[in-house]
């Protein structure tokens, strides 16, 4: 393009065109769904580098996930007409602070090459310290401290400096666990995902001189969403913006959806008292949906108090309402969404053709995808989960994973654990503890307390033997690993030089993508695998087949733990068309032509918690979610719920989301299920002709509380009123919720009361359980379900 041309501002109306030419000073966009800010911004983007005002490393532009960086790369790249590859600085928080945070790490006791570590370690590490100090972590769970702790980091918070009033968190301790987790955290070279931010935030805080040296770097910055940036986030965009102000901001108050995550909406408002004089844009033309749609999504959000307040408009008449549908459970809700996809593919459904790509399901929650993921599989509907690291989580992966971590960076002692004993090497409780006791009297990791253990005769016998075979290998493999990657990390210093892909080929033994096969085969992981017998096996040596396949992409393996840590999409942008699966979180800043909401039920949405709150804090954050999600569709729109959903192996019946009773009636179409009442769509009501329905959610409705409340018949009166009523089964769905099924003495079950146990005995339908929590105890076996997990 010609440097002064500015056609790509063509189509943009004055609002936008102002946000993407006032370069100079803070500029605050704000603006409801849909009408183009990220537009304006990536716009911004573009006329930045066109007139000359910043090179493309200049330019520091934050998104909120990994799919949104890569759309906004495209983007720019599509305006400039060339590839916008040289966008080094445009990312996500996370993505952007891990880069930093590399370059360095020593300012904050660190090694370049540090590990980042999941929620998983994360546990796994606390746990070690709590029962170190004695503390019975079933009444203190480490969950609830890597909540705690997580909490304060996103608020900024060093354990210095938290305040007193926080002193009474988890039993009084948690201050002193919170400061031992990141002295454990030092001398393991890893950091958390709240780790990532803080430790920037110190860096810059401590370093004066490298901070004035990135305000001359970062001439401008440019963030999305920024109404879900935590505190972290925000001082960390405040520390880099303080220098030269040039920050553009753009947000919608009505879609914070991450308060849960320490964001503050309130940073929304601080931006104009910290950026004084600072450019407030608002957009009201929503270019993404019809009227219908946005009329919809503006019912319920104005159920909302303290809104900043916008209305917007669209020039889009017309189009389908919002469809709305219930269905008798989960199962049968995916199956006709299923149908409905496969029908809307085809085009016969009275709209017009929509291909796979088009469409979207977003859930409220994650465990929802499996009923589709299972119903998408069996009918072979394509289909792609974003948002969710769901592959990365699968132990296979997991295990393997841990292989490569500790090949990579020896000191990951977290790793270690995993797998020393991951195939079974013989090596109990005892040997692990000599291997820790060893490792501590000489202040090594783990894999050299193992190394020295071994070598002093501490561990006999076979055990012994496997381990310093396992102890060999992982320095073997790391061998063949630094050919490729140097123990710094630094991945340029081996790169430099080298010509062609051929010379850097050559530099390297082995590719990296052989070298996990050779780890996952020489570690004995995968005959593991082969030698189980458990049905699932062969899925999971297809996994871990799936994952050295995934490697192909990465240049080599720290690269890759890097992109797995951080990355929650695995969507690969691959050509085939499939429907997207994600969850409402994940669909922030997304639009698709078609979505489905599903599950809109009270107690999943809004969820149960937000509704046991007191106080309207957590309602009004699962109403922001519910805009979020009709906002994402731009024709059609589908919401439905179930009747009956399976929570924790019990059906529990449920009531419509009270979020379907604030969309607008005159926006809202109700359709049937085809075969509910034995017809297609628009099939009349029953008739008193109808078979009665032998119908126990009716009986359990009518015995559970709450069914009784006046709240739960004026639902019904209400519902009845718009057309929709409980759905109910088809009677060859009908499933005999009262029979007791074969139990197993030993088997692992769940009681709604008392949670999960073990079978120890049966007499006629008790059944006697040795639970986890509440003991032993004699309960009625139809009370009992076989356990999940
Ligand atoms: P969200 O709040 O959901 O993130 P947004 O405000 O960032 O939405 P965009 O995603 O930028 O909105 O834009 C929504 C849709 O409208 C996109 O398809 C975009 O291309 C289109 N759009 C934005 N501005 C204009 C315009 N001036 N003319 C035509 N189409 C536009
Ligand atoms: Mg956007």
């Amino acid at each position: 393009m010609a440097a002064g041309s500015t056609r790509y501002m063509d189509g943009l109306n004055a609002a936008q065109r102002e946000a993407v030419e006032t370069l100079d000073g803070p500029v605050l966009m704000l603006a409801g769904a849909g009408t183009g800010k990220t537009k304006a911004l990536t716009t911004r983007i573009v006329h930045l580098l066109t007139t000359n005002r910043a090179r493309t490393n200049e330019i520091l532009a934050v998104t909120f996930t990994n799919k949104a960086a890569r759309e906004m790369k495209e983007r720019v790249g599509r305006m400039l007409g060339q590839p916008a590859e040289g966008m080094p600085w445009l990312g996500t928080f996370h993505s952007i602070c891990v880069k930093l945070l590399r370059r360095h790490a020593e300012l904050v006791g660190l090694k370049s090459n540090f590990t980042i570590l999941d929620t998983d370690d994360q546990i796994r590490l606390l746990k070690q310290l709590i029962s170190a100090a004695g503390i019975d972590d079933k009444r203190w769970p480490a969950r609830m401290l890597a909540n705690i702790i997580d909490d304060w980091k996103n608020r900024a918070l060093t354990p210095a400096k938290v305040p007193a009033g926080d002193a009474a968190a988890y039993n009084h301790r948690g201050t002193e666990f919170y400061d031992q987790y990141q002295t454990r955290l030092k001398e393991l070279n890893a950091v958390d995902f709240g780790d990532l931010l803080l430790h920037c935030v110190e860096i810059f805080q401590n370093n004066p001189d490298l901070l004035a040296q990135y305000h001359r770097w970062f001439r401008y910055i440019l963030v999305d969403e920024y109404q879900d940036t935590n505190v972290a986030q925000y001082l960390w965009l405040r520390l880099l913006a303080s220098g030269h102000k040039n920050i553009c901001c753009v947000g919608d108050d009505d879609q914070s959806i991450y308060g849960w995550r320490g964001a503050e909406v309130g940073n929304i408002l601080r931006f104009e008292k910290d950026f004084s004089g600072a450019k407030v844009i608002r957009l009201e033309q929503n270019y993404r949906s019809t009227k219908h749609i946005l009329s919809a999504a503006s019912g319920v959000i104005r159920g909302n108090e303290g809104r900043l307040g916008k209305e917007l408009w669209t020039e889009a008449d017309g189009g389908e309402k919002v469809r709305l549908i219930g269905h008798w459970d989960g199962e049968e809700e995916a199956r006709w969404i299923g149908e409905e996809i496969e029908a809307m593919q085809r085009g016969t459904r009275g709209m017009r053709q929509y291909g796979l790509n088009e469409m979207a399901i977003l859930v409220r929650a994650s465990h929802q995808m499996r009923a589709f993921e299972d119903r998408f599989l069996t009918i072979g509907l394509p289909y792609r989960v974003i948002g969710g690291p769901r592959f990365y989580e699968r132990l296979e992966i997991r295990d393997a994973m841990a292989y490569f971590r500790v090949v990579i960076s020896p000191e990951d002692d977290l790793a270690f654990e995993r797998i020393v004993n991951t195939p079974k090497r013989g090596l109990g409780d005892k040997a692990q503890q000599t291997i820790q006791m060893v490792a501590r009297e000489n202040g090594v990791s783990l894999v050299e307390g193992a190394r020295l253990a071994v070598e002093e005769g501490l561990i006999k016998g076979k055990g012994g033997a496997a381990l310093r075979r396992l102890v060999e290998n992982i320095a073997r493999w790391g061998q063949m690993t630094r050919a490729v990657v140097p123990n710094d990390g630094d991945e340029d210093a081996v790169l430099e030089g080298v010509q062609s892909f051929e010379e850097f080929q050559a530099r390297t033994e082995v590719s990296h993508v052989e070298l996990a096969e050779i780890i996952l085969d020489e570690s004995g992981y995968t005959s593991m695998w082969q030698a189980d017998k458990n049905p699932d096996s062969p899925g999971r040596l297809e996994n871990l087949k799936e994952l050295v396949k995934a490697l192909e992409n990465f240049d080599n393996l720290q690269g890759f733990l890097e992109h797995v840590s951080l990355v929650m999409d695995n969507d690969k942008q691959d050509a085939e068309q499939k429907v997207s699966i994600m969850t409402l979180h994940a669909a922030k800043g997304l639009e698709f032509p078609a979505v489905f909401l599903p599950g809109w039920e009270d107690g999943l949405f809004p969820s149960q918690r937000s509704m046991d709150e007191s106080g309207l804090k957590g309602l009004e954050e699962e109403r922001r979610l519910a805009y979020v999600g009709i906002t994402r569709a731009e024709e059609v729109c589908t919401i439905s719920f179930a009747g009956n959903r399976r929570v924790f192996g019990q059906w529990q019946s449920q009531l419509p989301s009270r979020f379907i009773d604030e969309l607008p009636e005159e926006h809202v179409e109700v359709l049937t299920p085809p075969g509910l009442y034995g017809g297609g769509y628009g099939a009349a009501a029953p008739s008193a002709a109808e078979p009665p329905v032998r119908s126990t959610i009716e009986e359990r409705m009518s015995n559970a509380d709450g069914y009784n409340s006046p709240g739960w018949k004026r639902m019904q009166a209400r519902t009845a009123e718009r057309g929709y009523s409980k759905p109910r089964k088809s009677d060859s769905q009908i499933i005999d919720l009262t029979a007791t099924s074969s139990f197993t003495i030993g088997e692992r079950v769940f009681h709604q009361k008392f949670g999960y146990g073990a079978i120890i005995g049966m007499e006629g339908d008790k059944l006697e359980v040795d639970f986890e929590k509440a003991g032993t105890k004699k309960v009625v076996a139809r009370f009992v379900s076989a356990s999940d997990d």
